[in-house]
């Protein structure tokens, strides 16, 4: 019998197991493909029926780490760039492995002084670092999406308010639909939060001026108008992934200022705009808003899997999340906080250790240089493709993203969003170097995020080049 008790003794050992394969892993990280051809079979072996006398705990961990360090998509590697996906730091690793080792209960003060501590001075340096007001509440949650919940929930509650409705005591019933305007930057996120809160995905409504979904404000104004003084939603998007466009924040501020909206902010990567001087004034505004939402597992370089979300009045998130008889947040520094009252989770992971270890060790200066590196990185590949004579640059390159496409002379337009699709799908199975296929105004382009910190120019370059290897293996396979 393999008793858990029986083999504790092994847990420090099972520890240093992992330790031993990090060093190679991480060292091979650099020139490993993203993917694995072999992946999926790997990790397929670890199946059969449930073991009846198990396998022990160092056989076991042996087992996993071998299969994992193989299988795994190392999109923690330098060459991801499908998606939004950053790394994660030597710090911000080693922080995780520590949230491991100590495994804190970080919902309630009582169960984990430590862990609610370190959250608020995570949160107090995030409000720092992205200059929004420290008087701002927040939280951290698991995604960007868990932080649209938060501060929409924060949104619906105002909003319910203003109706005469307690909305967490007596819900939705009776209510008109809550009014939510935006821009065409919207993520899909945002839609997936309005559709957990009950106020429904396609009460969403987008102003755009044309195909790139920049906003059109004279319609969203006359929009908030004809409201005729009811609430409304006002979503800001900072930072938008298909061609890293934002929304002019400031002027959302205005209206909401005018019209009496509430402004919730989608800064899930955008929010490092505010990081460089070369793209601070994308962010102008952002203090102006009522709920900001970021993401710790994009450009922080934090592990998976972390968010936050920040109120600028913290009462607002106590009446959403508060439902255990909470009082208010207590005003004096270095109060105690109970963050399960202060955002959906109630039993919690303490995920403040890596985002406090990540800033604490690099700094302000680390993250403008390591952000200012990937809008060098994204402006010179953006460069690259704009010269070749056989792709097209589709957007101006904004923040850490470049959208493109392959058009070598000669292949007609109608063609060329084919050519792409089955160029993206072929990449893919290439596996050397990941890039995103998306259909943007119109057309099938390819995508790239630059947000990894271990990402630098010949990264990019190898995209281009295993692009045009892998065109010409279609083509040759077309050749009669
Ligand atoms: C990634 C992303 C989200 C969703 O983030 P998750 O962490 O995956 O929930 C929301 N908005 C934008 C702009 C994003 O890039």
């Amino acid at each position: 019998m393999t008793d858990p008790l029986r083999d504790r003794q092994d847990a420090a050992a099972a520890l240093e197991r992992v330790f031993r394969a990090a060093g190679p892993y991480l060292d091979g990280l650099h020139d490993l493909p993203v993917h694995d051809v072999s992946a999926e079979e790997l990790a397929d072996s670890l199946g059969g029926p449930l073991p009846e006398k198990g396998a022990g705990t160092l056989a076991g961990i042996d087992r996993l780490v071998q299969v994992a360090t193989q299988a795994a998509t190392h999109s923690s590697g330098p060459r991801f760039f499908h998606l939004v996906v950053g790394g994660s730091t030597p710090a911000a690793m080693a922080a995780d492995w520590t949230t491991s080792l100590i495994d804190q209960v970080a919902g309630l003060n009582v169960s984990s002084p430590l862990a609610a501590r370190v959250e608020t001075i995570a949160l107090d340096w995030l409000k720092e670092l992205f200059g929004i007001p420290a008087s701002f509440g927040g939280v951290i949650t698991p995604s960007a999406t868990l932080a649209h919940v938060t501060g929409l929930a924060c949104a619906r509650a105002w909003w319910a308010e203003r109706h005469g409705v307690d909305v967490v005591a007596q819900g939705l019933a009776g209510l008109p639909a809550m009014p939510v305007l935006t821009s065409g930057l919207v993520h899909a996120s945002t839609r997936k939060a309005l559709q957990i809160l009950g106020c429904g995905r396609d009460t969403l409504r987008m102003f755009a001026r044309d195909d790139t979904g920049r906003v059109d404000l004279p319609a969203l104004e006359a929009a908030l108008a004809e409201l005729d003084g009811a609430p409304a939603v006002i979503v800001g998007n900072l930072g938008e992934v298909y061609a890293g466009d934002s929304d002019p924040l400031d002027a959302m501020a205005d209206l909401a200022e005018r019209y009496g909206a509430w402004l919730h902010v989608d800064g899930a990567f955008g929010l490092f705009a505010a990081v460089s001087p070369r793209t601070a004034a994308l962010a102008a505004g952002l203090d102006r808003a009522d709920s900001i939402t970021g993401d710790g597992h994009k450009w922080l370089n934090v592990p998976y899997d972390t968010g936050f979300s920040f109120i600028r009045n913290p009462s607002d998130q106590v009446r959403a999340f508060g439902g255990w008889g909470a009082s208010y947040l207590p005003e004096a520094p270095g109060a105690r906080v109970d963050y399960n009252t202060l955002g959906p989770e109630s039993s919690r992971r303490a995920r403040a250790f890596p985002v406090w270890a990540t800033l604490n060790a690099y700094g302000r200066d680390g993250y403008r240089a390591m952000v200012e590196r990937h809008l060098d990185v994204a402006e010179h590949l953006g460069r690259l493709v704009d010269e070749a004579p056989d792709f097209e640059l589709l957007a101006p390159v904004q923040l850490c993203i470049v959208c493109f496409r392959y058009a070598p002379p000669g292949v007609p337009e109608d063609r060329l969003d084919a050519l792409n699709a089955e160029l993206g799908e072929a990449l893919l199975g290439d596996g050397r170097v990941f890039a995103g296929m998306a259909n943007y105004r119109g057309r099938k382009v390819l995508r790239c995020a630059i947000v990894n910190w271990r990402t630098t120019e010949p990264d990019v370059e190898l995209l281009l080049t295993v692009l045009r290897e892998v065109a010409a293996d279609l083509a040759a396979d077309d050749r009669p």
